[in-house]
């Protein structure tokens, strides 16, 4: 049968832009559609505009510590509609970036809620297309819990484009997001309160890393409260907003801000219409070869709930148009040894096991560990400290392992992620001459193992 297209994408974020451009440069006849923004989460409420709210808060401190090197400056202002608005022309700017891009590519982009109607056939703004494969790439949304008063916070989608800054914000969650945008309100001046219902935020990450975070954050000011779970909030008169915690505590704030985790968007997508199947989480299951149970449609991206991150979804995206239309040079998505940074201030960044992952598996460890006032310190007020921590298997010598918590930590991680890749073993490290005078020299200057 003779199909419209050869691939059908739903949804042009961060892996179905780049599954379409690259199966339309195999010569595949693509069409793309998306029903919001060009660039998906990433580009429009995710990872770009939230580093540019995380540049912008980082200069309160720049301001503060200026002084110590000589400069004197009027008392600072911050306007956060300067900030919003030109937030917004720079994801404008982008979205026509992406546009182009497509249209570049040859992909023909759809702009409307695609819904699936048959293992073939999309429907778009009242018009069928056929196609031999389509991708699902339709991202995430964010998941507030359904508690009395839930209408009353704000999600990441809303926190971007909010008219004002709020004068006390609580946060709720103890996620990427939750830490990064708490960093964010504080920084720019908004008296914040970081809620987690668990005994220390970032589960996952390494113990040493999460501690550390705690006692910089609480050293800036910032409200951390563990151990604390939502009940209700509820709208006073006022229009300030009271919030009820399981233990009975009480708290207001002007903004209520649910960090709470990212469900799949499938919805009114027409999965009904389909033999596509979802995992316990509501996540659309897939095989390694990113192929649902209907033999036409493949997902990839935070629909599958695998790694939510925007490099992991561009990996995935290359992987399927590989796959379907250049087989030779398929190569399958590694995931291991993901790298990832969360733009807290100060920033993690991390590669690898952690140390309890490590113990967890099986291996014998050393463990290296490094906690310092930068450089950039010295001659101001702030007590701030890094930390660098490497896991290293103590028989085999390879580092399983970094973590940083510190100025431009993702940075830095980038560059020891590839040493990791290639099986990097302590003895690299230690035989690696530093860059001095940097912090990231000392990831290369730890002698001597704090734990084994
Ligand atoms: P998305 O980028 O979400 O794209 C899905 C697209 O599909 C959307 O444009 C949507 O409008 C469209 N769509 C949905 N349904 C339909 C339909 N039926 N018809 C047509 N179109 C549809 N990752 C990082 O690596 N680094 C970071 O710093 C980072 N920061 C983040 C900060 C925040 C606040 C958030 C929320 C996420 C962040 N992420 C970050 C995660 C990253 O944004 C996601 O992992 C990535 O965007 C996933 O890409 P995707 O292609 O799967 O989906
Ligand atoms: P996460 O899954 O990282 O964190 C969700 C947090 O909310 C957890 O602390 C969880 O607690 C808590 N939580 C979940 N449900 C409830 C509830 N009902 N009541 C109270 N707390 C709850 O999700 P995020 O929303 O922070 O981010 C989604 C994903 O996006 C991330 O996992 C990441 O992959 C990606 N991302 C990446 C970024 C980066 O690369 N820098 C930045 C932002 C997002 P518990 O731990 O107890 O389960």
């Amino acid at each position: 049968m003779a199909y419209d297209f050869d691939l059908y994408v739903i949804g042009a974020g961060s892996g179905g832009v780049r599954a379409a451009r690259f199966a339309a440069g195999f010569g595949a006849k693509v069409a793309v559609a998306e029903s919001r923004y060009l660039g998906g989460t990433c580009v429009n409420v995710g990872c770009v505009p939230k580093k540019l709210l995380v540049y912008g808060a980082h200069f309160a401190e720049d301001f503060e510590q200026a002084s110590g090197f000589g400069w004197s400056l009027d008392e600072a202002q911050f306007d956060w509609p300067t900030l919003i608005v030109n937030k917004d022309r720079e994801i404008n700017r982008l979205n026509g970036i992406y546009r182009n891009l497509l249209v570049n590519s040859g992909v023909t982009l759809h702009e409307g809620h695609a819904k699936i109607v048959d293992p073939h056939q999309v429907e778009v703004n009242g018009e069928r297309f056929t196609a031999k494969n389509i991708l699902i790439a339709t991202g995430g949304w964010p998941q507030i819990p359904d508690i009395p008063g839930h209408e009353h916070a704000i999600s990441s989608n809303q926190a971007f484009f909010l008219k004002e800054l709020p004068k006390r914000v609580l946060v709720v969650g103890g996620g990427y997001i939750a830490v990064e945008f708490a960093g964010i309100f504080h920084g720019l001046g908004a008296n914040t309160t970081l809620l987690y219902r668990g005994d220390l935020f970032l589960r996952g990450f390494d113990g040493s890393v999460r501690k550390h975070l705690q006692e910089e954050l609480t050293k800036r000011g910032m409200d951390l409260q563990f151990n604390a779970d939502i009940e209700r909030i509820d709208k006073q008169a006022d229009g300030s907003l009271k919030v009820t915690l399981k233990d009975g505590r009480q708290l207001e704030a002007d903004c209520v801000f649910c960090a709470t985790g990212r469900r799949p968007m499938l919805d009114n997508l027409g999965l009904e219409n389909t033999s596509v199947k979802l995992d316990k989480k509501g996540f659309v299951e897939v095989d390694e070869l990113y192929q649902t149970a209907e033999p036409s449609i493949l997902a990839l991206g935070d629909v599958i709930g695998r790694v939510q991150l925007t490099p992991v979804a561009l990996a995935e995206g290359m992987a399927v148009a590989r796959r379907l239309f250049k087989p030779e040079q398929y190569r399958p998505v590694d995931y291991k040894m993901i790298p990832t940074a969360v733009f807290s201030l100060p920033n993690i960044g991390t590669v690898g096991l952690t140390e309890e992952e490590a113990r967890e598996a099986g291996h014998e460890v050393q463990i290296f560990e490094s906690r310092f006032r930068p450089m950039r310190l010295t001659l101001t007020e702030c007590q701030e400290r890094t930390l660098m921590k490497l896991v290293v298997d103590a028989n085999t010598d390879k580092v399983l392992g970094c973590h940083m918590v510190g100025p431009e930590a993702g940075e830095i991680v980038q560059g020891l992620a590839i040493a990791l890749k290639a099986g990097a073993t302590k003895r690299h490290f230690d035989e690696t001459i530093g860059v001095h005078p940097t912090a990231a020299e000392e990831f290369v200057t730890m002698r001597t193992p704090v734990a084994g």
